[in-house]
């Protein structure tokens, strides 16, 4: 029976990337693993996928009864619905220790690290596992895009380490200038629906019995949401009423300028304002230097709940 291994609902690159690079780690070591995904591809990972000649992992989301490896997700708010009928046999990630429970010992690779890639080729070290050369391009850029080209507070020496030694295998020599091609990709959100751009890159969180839904939204220029910010906040009205969110927001992050507009909808916009110490106006705020939802959101805002 082969072991299926994804990443988080509404997938980013390093949920996808890390499904096919770990598992090709696995089926190099004995183990017979299939890459899978939960969801639609953002076009950043697309055009990973396309440059380096990869397929998209398969689509599935029920996996009541089989072997599992999670990457990239700890949570059940991120999980299949099924999930409490998978076996979970192993955790790839570099997120806060989630709520899953399992039935069995597993193997946990969990590291404070900027990328779920970064644990990844640790392992291919580990195993002294070759990395071939496109898998090796595609795994530098899952590193470039989850640390924002190293700019990220999460970034670490481990992960500018990985990314340096990837980028020599995939024979790239300005790894930064390709980070930064794959940024205006990511920035291209014109030809998108404002729901779909909310939803681009969305986790739901439990905080004390309330679900708080966070988007992002990272670009090269803030500027190209000043025609849309009303129709942004309609998509995040919709999202909140449908499940019966408590709160969700969506940080529109400035690579360039290294910061982030929080737009806010919830039903204790105070709790929001307490947890940043900052005063909305318009629903929204500019929060300077805040560039991560793991690691400058997410805490903040358990605090309040
Ligand atoms: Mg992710
Ligand atoms: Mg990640
Ligand atoms: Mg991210």
């Amino acid at each position: 029976m082969a072991t299926y291994i994804f990443g988080h609902t509404t997938p980013d690159t390093d949920s996808i990337v890390g499904a096919i690079s770990l598992s090709y780690l696995k089926n190099q070591l004995g183990e017979e693993c299939i890459a899978a995904r939960q969801g639609e591809l953002n076009p950043e990972t697309q055009w990973i996928l396309n440059k380096f000649g990869f397929e998209a992992p398969l689509l599935k989301t029920q996996y009541a009864g089989e072997d599992v490896y999670l990457i990239d997700f700890m949570e059940s708010s991120q999980s299949p619905k099924d999930i409490a009928e998978a076996n979970i046999l192993g955790i790839v990630d570099h997120h806060k220790l989630g709520d899953l429970k399992t039935n069995a010992p597993l193997e946990m690779w969990v590291r404070p690290v900027g990328c779920s890639n970064t644990i990844v080729k640790e392992m291919f070290d580990h195993y002294d596992v070759e990395i071939p050369k496109d898998l090796a391009g595609m795994m530098m850029c899952a590193i470039l895009s989850d640390t924002v080209i190293f700019k990220s507070p999460t970034c670490t020496k481990v992960d500018t380490k990985a990314c340096k030694e990837l980028a020599e295998i995939a024979g790239v020599e300005d790894y930064k200038a390709l980070g930064m091609e794959m940024f205006i990709v990511k920035s291209d959100v014109l030809n998108a629906s404002p729901r779909e751009l909310v939803l681009r890159d969305f986790k739901d969180f439990n905080m004390g019995g309330n679900i708080i839904g966070v988007g992002q939204l990272e670009v090269v220029d803030l500027s190209v949401f000043d025609t849309m910010k009303e129709d942004l906040f309609a998509a995040m009205n919709e999202l909140k009423e449908e499940e019966g969110r408590h709160t969700v927001l969506l940080l529109l992050t400035d690579i360039m300028q290294e910061g982030s507009q929080l737009l806010v909808l919830s039903d204790d916009s105070a709790k929001i304002e307490n947890a940043f110490d900052v005063k909305l106006e318009d629903a929204q705020v500019w929060l300077k230097g805040v560039m991560s939802r793991k690691k400058q959101i997410i805490p903040f805002l358990e605090k309040q709940f």
